[in-house]
């Protein structure tokens, strides 16, 4: 038990260092976060979207042209979270429908599942200008609602689209290169950080390890969500 508590103190001091790294010295008390991502019995989908409402909570709605709420089955067991809308995106107002989109649409495809069978949401849900990397504060004001999405889904497998989406759910600095691969928990959920399709389209060299990494989701999904091993 003391060592248990020993640890989590040492985590929370790993990521406090982090933050501060980052230049945030102190943190908002949130309202309304679901602690856990324990199955919403009363929320649903469309109730989330209606909250989030015409969004202003971040300075990106000034130069966003749509809100990327996120698409796909409500009661799907995979969900992939990637990093914020692009153009094409912010344009049609729907998650990875650019050429990073196709790719992952492929992706999918390529392990027998379909787009309308899981869920895609992202980080931050309106594109940062230039599309620049997303700020904490943007990542912070979106983080609620993504929560509340998971805990409406409640999927079994998380797949983390890249270095931002990895690292924002697992509260950790570690590189990709080194959490790919893995299963990590996130509040009983599984999650299973891979190289964004973006990534991909500059480096196809790595395509192999993605295609590894959906093996390993899709053999935890055929045993109901089990594996041996969770870091
Ligand atoms: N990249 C992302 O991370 N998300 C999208 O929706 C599109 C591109």
């Amino acid at each position: 038990m003391d060592e248990n508590i020993n640890e989590l103190i040492s985590d929370l001091k790993t990521y406090l260092e982090y933050l501060k790294g980052m230049g945030i010295v102190s943190l908002p008390v949130a309202e309304n976060i679901p602690e856990k991502a324990t199955r919403s019995e009363t929320l649903t989908l469309e109730e989330v979207r209606k909250e989030l409402g015409d969004c202003k909570r971040c300075k990106l709605h000034r130069t966003r042209r749509t809100i990327v709420f996120g698409e796909g089955n409500e009661k799907a067991t995979l969900m992939f979270i990637g990093e914020g809308p692009g153009y094409d995106e912010d344009v049609q107002g729907r998650p990875f429908v650019g050429r990073a989109g196709q790719l992952l649409t492929k992706i999918i495809q390529s392990v027998n599942l379909s787009r309308e069978g899981v869920y895609i949401a992202n980080i931050i849900k309106c594109r940062p200008p230039q599309n620049r990397n997303p700020e904490l504060d943007e990542i912070q004001s979106c983080h609620p609602f993504l929560m509340k999405q998971i805990s409406v889904i409640q999927p079994k497998i998380i797949c983390a689209l890249g270095t931002f989406s990895a690292q924002t759910l697992l509260k950790t600095d570690t590189k990709i290169t080194a959490l790919r691969g893995k299963f990590f928990d996130l509040e009983g959920i599984k999650v299973m950080p891979t190289y964004h399709p973006a990534f991909l389209l500059r480096n196809p060299e790595r395509k192999r390890e993605v295609w590894e990494d959906m093996k390993k989701i899709v053999e935890c999904l055929n045993n109901n969500g089990k594996t041996k091993e969770v870091e």
